[in-house]
Formats: structure tokens, C-alpha cells, sequence
């Protein structure tokens, strides 16, 4: 439907990913009509594919989003965690997480961002974000038409990579979003006899610096894929060692489809979030568990934290007073969630020096007890004693 965007705004926020949603919709809420608020994504939030393998725990979520079984695949009560010659340990607990479906979930949060008053386009290509004045200006492509608009401050989330922000000369020093990129594919396919309450994580050489992943779309359909770190160099292209891990390991399976993503992993999250009315979230951010490589729930988090600091921004009178609330945006990140995120990423070099026999002699043990004696501190000690070396490499995460 055309449309026209209006030329000034309070806050534009870009991308419409967990992160952007959940900053628009608080800031929606904070704001009760007072402020205009502008959300633009170039395509909508709830179109397929979705870049992921849609897995999150409940609890986090719950506390941020009411969870609602409209936009939820599955419960999870296991993991089973695979060695390279697939020996299996089994972690089972009764509320290990759920399996979203995204494309839904991100339709609840859009539908809460107009309720809350939040202007929102999802055919909108950001082309352009440049300084001007004491505020920003957005080049944007509205259906082959380029528009500008302005606005006192902006939401950069659009994902990891940041190509919107990383090269404006008053940005410099702030979080970059693109720290450390790593590689991830996966497949849709059928034909995987798979427990839908399971996921399967591949550890091991074959995965280097990352794991393999099994998770449950339907009980038919699940999605398999693996991301490796951001260094390693593949002798054969990420598909073909997706089709090669599948074949292998599955050969009756069917492939539907096959897409890749960037994971935006371990950036340091020791600079600031916010500067000159510019504010980052989500993955622009680097807001990813280092290990798990999970990113909703963290996007929507430092979402809801960076719109409750864009809301206090716009109240202030002084220069002072809107740089000392951007300051504090990223001591809030590291209080909430960031902290364990750097002691992770202090144990994620240990993690990935660990030997293809020692993951094979922890899981070989564990797989021989029985399922309830497979606890998280048991496995967490199993691959510790199969591997002493780590002991002494963990130091600064045990303490
Ligand atoms: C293969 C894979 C599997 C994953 N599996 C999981 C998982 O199981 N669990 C988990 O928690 N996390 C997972 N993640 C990570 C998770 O998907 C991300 O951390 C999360 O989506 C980040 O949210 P975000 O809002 O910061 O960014 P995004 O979700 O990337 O959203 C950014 C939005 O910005 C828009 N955009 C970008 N540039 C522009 C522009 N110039 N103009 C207009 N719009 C723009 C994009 O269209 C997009 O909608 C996975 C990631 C990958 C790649």
C-alpha cells in the first residue's frame, strides 16, 4: 500500500529483528503517544526464512515476552550432547527450553509495537545515516524512491555486520557489532528420526571452534546445520560440508532447503553502546552467549534496556545529561546479561582446545549412566576429567 513517511521523528528505529521489535515496542509503551516513534525494517519481520535454529530458554523469555503457545513449536526437555564418533550423553530436565517459531513470535511483538503507538514500515530499505545538526538523518528506499527523514536520535539493530553505522567518523569507538563474525548453515529437512522435546549438539574437530546442531521443527521437518569459528578456513564450501555431515550421518534424510547466516560472537562488550544520539542493540551490538551462539533472547533484552535509556535520552535538557545517559547503557548490558558473556568468552578458547578422543572418553562415560544420573555438573566434570588440561585453561571462568 502506498504510503509517505513523515520528515521528523524522535526516535527511527532500524531493523525489526528481535531486538528492533522489542526497542520499539518499550519505547512505545514508555512514551504513550507522547514521542514519534518510526520502526523500518526492509522486509517483514515475519517472512520466511528466518536465519535460525529458533531454540530459547522459557524462563528468559517468559520474563521479557509472554510466552504463548501461538508461537511456539515445542517444549524441550533434553540435550543430547554428541562426540565425533557419536557418543551420546543425554542432559534431560523437564523445562530445558522451547522451539519459537520466529516468523509468529516476531508478529506478536510487531502487533504490540502499532497497539503501542509505534509508526512501523517493513518495505523500507535504509540506505543511508548521517549526522546532521544535533540529530540524524536517514536516506531511506521507499518502493524504488529515495526519502530522507530526520530524527533526534536512532536504534541501529539491524543485525550483525552494522553496515549502517561502522564507517560514520562520530561513531568511532563504540560498539562495532562486527567483532568476531562466524560462519553458520543449516538445513530444513525430513526423513531425521529425531525426539521433537531433543536437541542434538555435534561436538568435535568436524565442527571446528563451533558444533553441529540438530533442533526439532514439527516432529517431521528439523533443522540441522552447524556454525564453526570465525578463523577457520573449510577445505570445501559451508554447503557442501552440510551435505556432506548429512549424508554421512543420515543418508535417508531430505534436504528442503539450505540457508546461512553470520552469528556476530565475543565482541569484547567493553565499549560503550550509545554516542551522539546513536544507540546499538541486539546483534549490532554484540550481545550473543559466546558459546551457546544464542541471540533472541539477549537481542530482546538489550532491546528493552536500550529504549528505557533512549526514553531517559529524550528527556534531558543538556549535552551532559544525553551523554552521561549513553554512557550507562552498556554498564546496564554488562549487568544484566553482559558480565557472564565475558567470562564465556574467557572459556571458549579453553572449550576449543578440547581433543576429539577426550570429547569421545567423557561422552563414551556418560552415555554408559543412567539418564538421571547425566546431570549438567555431572557432563560438565566427565569432560573435565577426560581433559585435565582444561582445569588450569578455565581457571579464570571456575573463579
Ligand atoms: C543459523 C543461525 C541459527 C541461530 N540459532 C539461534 C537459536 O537457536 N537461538 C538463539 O537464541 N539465537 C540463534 N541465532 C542468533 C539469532 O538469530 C540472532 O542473535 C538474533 O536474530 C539477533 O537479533 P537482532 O534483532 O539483533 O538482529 P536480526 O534478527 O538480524 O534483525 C536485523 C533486522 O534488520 C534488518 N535490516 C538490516 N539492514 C537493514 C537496512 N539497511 N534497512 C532496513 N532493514 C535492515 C533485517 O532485515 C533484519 O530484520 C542464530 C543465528 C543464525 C545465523
Amino acid at each position: 500500500m502506498p504510503f509517505s513517511l513523515s520528515k521528523e521523528y524522535d526516535v527511527v528505529v532500524c531493523g525489526a529483528g528481535p531486538a528492533g521489535l522489542m526497542a520499539a515496542y518499550t519505547l512505545g509503551k514508555l512514551t504513550s503517544g507522547s514521542r514519534k516513534v518510526l520502526l523500518l525494517d526492509k522486509k517483514e519481520p515475519w517472512k520466511e526464512p528466518i536465519f535460525c535454529a529458533e531454540a530459547v530458554s522459557r524462563d528468559r523469555l517468559s520474563a521479557l515476552w509472554p510466552v504463548d503457545p501461538s508461537f511456539v513449536r515445542g517444549p524441550l526437555s533434553g540435550i543430547y550432547f554428541t562426540s565425533p564418533k557419536r557418543y551420546r550423553a543425554e542432559f534431560y530436565s523437564k523445562d530445558c527450553g522451547l522451539i519459537l517459531d520466529r516468523a509468529r513470535f516476531h508478529h506478536a511483538i510487531a502487533d504490540g509495537c502499532v497497539n503501542a503507538g509505534v509508526e512501523c514500515h517493513y518495505d523500507v530499505l535504509i540506505k543511508k545515516l548521517e549526522r546532521s545538526g544535533s540529530g540524524w538523518q536517514l536516506t531511506v528506499d521507499v518502493g524504488g524512491n529515495l526519502e530522507t527523514v530526520s530524527a533526534r536520535t536512532v536504534i541501529d539493530a539491524t543485525g550483525p555486520g552494522c553496515k549502517l553505522t561502522r564507517d560514520i567518523e562520530c561513531l568511532q569507538g563504540i560498539e562495532s557489532g562486527n567483532a568476531d563474525l562466524e560462519p553458520a548453515i543449516f538445513a530444513v529437512a525430513e526423513g531425521i528420526e529425531h525426539s521433537r522435546e531433543h536437541i542434538e549438539l555435534f561436538f568435535g574437530s568436524e565442527f571446528e571452534s563451533g558444533y553441529g546442531w540438530i533442533f526439532p521443527r514439527d516432529g517431521v521437518e528439523v533443522n540441522i546445520g552447524f556454525v564453526l569459528g570465525k578463523n577457520v578456513k573449510s577445505k570445501v564450501s559451508l554447503r557442501q560440508k552440510l551435505m556432506d555431515f548429512v549424508a554421512h550421518d543420515y543418508p535417508q534424510a531430505k534436504v528442503k532447503a539450505v540457508y546461512g547466516g553470520m552469528i556476530a560472537c565475543t565482541g569484547p562488550q567493553s565499549k560503550p553502546f550509545a554516542k551522539n544520539g546513536l544507540f546499538k542493540a541486539g546483534d549490532a551490538a554484540s550481545c550473543v552467549n559466546p558459546i551457546s551462539r544464542s541471540g533472541i533472547v539477549e537481542s530482546l533484552l538489550c532491546g528493552k534496556i536500550v529504549a528505557e535509556s533512549v526514553s531517559e535520552w529524550l528527556k534531558e535538557s543538556t549535552d551532559e545529561g544525553r551523554a552521561l545517559v549513553e554512557s550507562l547503557v552498556q554498564p546496564r548490558w554488562m549487568q544484566s546479561l553482559g558480565k557472564s558473556h565475558v567470562q564465556l568468552a574467557r572459556a571458549k578458547d579453553a572449550f576449543n582446545s578440547i581433543r576429539d578422543s577426550q570429547f569421545d572418553r567423557a561422552a563414551r562415560h556418560l552415555s554408559k549412566l543412567p539418564r538421571e544420573k547425566q546431570t549438567l555438573f555431572r557432563i560438565f566434570f566427565n569432560v573435565l576429567w577426560a581433559c585435565p588440561s582444561l582445569i588450569w585453561k578455565m581457571r579464570s571462568f571456575l573463579h
